[in-house]
């Protein structure tokens, strides 16, 4: 591919967008910030564009993007071997000083090789030095399992970026050399430097710790924000109409959730809950009004936010729609439907994970049938039409009865759509979705292993004669495959590297991957780890303790809520998880 038509692309790209920085690089840290996936979808995702902003506002820093390009790019660019370059200035991606990747999910880490290849930088970080750029990976995905990739990487950034991003910027002022760097940022908060770290195991192969150098603390500590009070939420500060959300405006509004679902990593790695200032909030939300009607509202318990109900008057007197991400079950209440129904929505997705009252008691979904039925009372009555709802399977103690129980609440849940419908005359839609339970490092369920497949098919196949032909149902479930190497990936401890490695350059064909490099899937998925003496991702304390996951596990079985500290005061007071 010829550099020029690179360069012609990149400005196209940079033609439709708003809010980009362009600064000459002279003697400022040269950052280039990848997300390892296409344009369409990285630039509608608030870490990146946090981690840009965050960059960028240091004067000594310049931070530009690049992406994974589309697929004919991509295969030109292999087939040319031209250097892959970053938009803002289209410089080739190995002349900075860093290449930063914000990954957030396991299905891109495939890409973060793919790009590093791109970029004609070697992939592991024992084959890499002070000729080519640090490669530092970030994003959710690493504060919750980072080994899976940690041959890949020279840092990892485990936590918040507001926290990181000062402190990498303390370090790399004052290091003398690249190793003194490391050695700087191993003594962060948030920065793991997995070359300062071996592994050791026990006969069985099961993990029996991590041996760190000297000075590398073990475990390294997640950095996160105390508090959010004096912080702009994260927000989108570039425009564009090529993205998943077009031009939606996105926004945080409060980090966390207090719900404390058993199985929910977002919920137990973000705690405590932190709402973003108000004012601030709604300052950015009429700043960005000129290039945006609508506004998603980014946050997994949206309602915990104390003045949720002025900022949603406020953003819907500015003329947005809004569109929340999710909302908790609990959060619906009459003024918060009645204001999203005003400015414009006509959908709202719940998560009642599922049908039965009993295994919502072991996951800790703290709402019941009856809770779930009024607020789709409130839900249809105020004139929105359709209803996202969220499930999953292969939960603990599930059974047989708990499956029929999705498809009897649904179907409840649709007579009261279509009680509101008839008097409208116009019909509206539910949608499932169900998952697998992957169980998630991090979480009460961190020790248990996934359902066996064919178990897991066999209620697919269930639930799907189950929900075939409802009228005006529709059940998107997911199949087992798809599970398996994303719990792998999810799972994992380095020894899995050499897989991602081989899926990335077979073309994502995970079992000849797996198959030729000899990985074990079995051994990481479907294996019980209650007796492990270390799990993978125990590398990072998120801040909860294995004790409170322990006890968590035990009201699990016994089929036992543990309430949710709603109030912000008590929920610190019961997990003091950042201090
Ligand atoms: S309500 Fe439960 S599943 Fe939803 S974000 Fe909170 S902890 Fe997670």
């Amino acid at each position: 591919m010829k550099s020029w038509l690179q360069r012609e692309r990149a400005l196209e790209i940079l033609s439709k967008e708003v809010g980009y920085v362009r600064k000459p690089h002279g003697h400022r840290l040269r950052i280039a910030l990848a997300f390892p996936n296409s344009y369409w979808v990285g630039m509608s995702n608030l870490g990146l564009q946090t981690v840009y902003r965050l960059f960028n506002a240091h004067d000594d820093i310049v931070c530009e993007r690049f992406f994974l390009p589309p697929k004919q790019e991509l295969a030109e660019l292999l087939a040319t071997k031209a250097p892959l370059v970053t938009l803002e200035s289209q410089t080739p991606v190995a002349d900075f000083d860093v290449v930063a990747f914000s990954v957030s999910f396991e299905w891109d880490y495939v890409n973060v090789l793919t790009l590093l290849r791109l970029a004609q930088i070697p992939r592991y970080a024992a084959e890499r030095n002070h000729h080519h750029p640090l490669i530092l990976i970030g994003g959710a995905v690493t504060f919750v399992n980072p080994e899976p990739l940690a041959p890949f990487a020279d840092v990892i950034a485990a936590g918040e970026g507001e926290s990181l991003v000062p402190a990498f910027q303390r370090a790399y002022s004052a290091a003398t050399d690249r190793q003194d760097l490391l050695r700087l940022l191993a003594l962060e908060r948030g920065f793991y430097v997995p070359a300062f770290y071996e592994p050791q195991y026990a006969a069985n192969g099961t993990l029996a710790g991590f041996i760190g150098a000297p000075g590398a603390p073990v475990p390294v500590r997640k950095a996160a924000l105390r508090t959010t009070e004096a912080v702009d939420p994260p927000a989108t500060g570039i425009f564009t109409p090529d993205t998943e959300f077009g031009s939606r405006f996105l926004i945080e509004v409060v980090r966390g959730c207090a719900n404390l679902c058993r199985f929910c990593w977002a919920g137990y790695n973000y705690l405590p809950v932190r709402p973003f200032p108000t004012d601030r909030i709604l300052a950015l939300a009429a700043a960005a009004r000129a290039h945006s009607s609508k506004v998603g509202l980014v946050s997994i318990a949206l309602c915990d936010h104390p003045d949720i109900e002025r900022i949603l008057t406020r953003l819907s007197e500015m003329g947005y729609s809004i569109s929340p991400a999710s909302l908790r079950l609990d959060d619906l209440t009459e003024p918060i439907v009645r204001i999203l129904r005003e400015s414009g929505e006509r959908t709202i997705t719940i998560a009642p994970e599922t049908g039965s009252d009993r295994l919502r008691r072991v996951i800790n979904k703290t709402v019941t049938n009856d809770e779930i039925l009024d607020r789709a009372d409130l839900i249809f009555s105020s004139g929105i039409e359709n209803l996202k709802l969220y499930y999953m399977i292969g939960l603990p103690t599930e059974t047989d009865d708990d499956l029929v129980a999705i498809r009897d609440l649904t179907l409840q849940l649709r007579e009261r759509m279509m009680k509101y419908a008839r008097n409208r005359g116009t019909v509206g839609r539910i949608i499932g979705s169900v998952n697998p339970l992957v169980p998630k490092p991090g979480t009460a369920y961190q020790w248990l292993p996934m359902e066996n497949p064919r178990i897991v098919e066999q209620k697919i196949k269930r639930l799907r004669s189950l929900t075939a032909d409802l009228d005006n149902v529709y059940f998107n479930i997911k199949s087992e495959r798809h599970s398996y190497y994303q719990a792998l990936l999810s799972l994992g401890d380095r020894r899995v590297a050499p897989a991602i490695e081989a899926a990335e350059r077979n073309g994502q064909q995970w079992r000849a991957a797996v198959d030729e490099t000899g990985v074990d899937g079995d051994f990481y998925i479907f294996r019980d780890r209650s007796n492990d003496a270390v799990l993978p991702w125990d590398i990072i304390d998120g801040g909860m303790k294995a004790a409170f996951f322990h006890d968590e596990f035990a009201k699990s079985l016994r089929e036992e809520w543990t309430m949710p500290p709603k109030r912000q005061q008590e929920n610190a007071k019961l997990l003091p998880v950042i201090q």
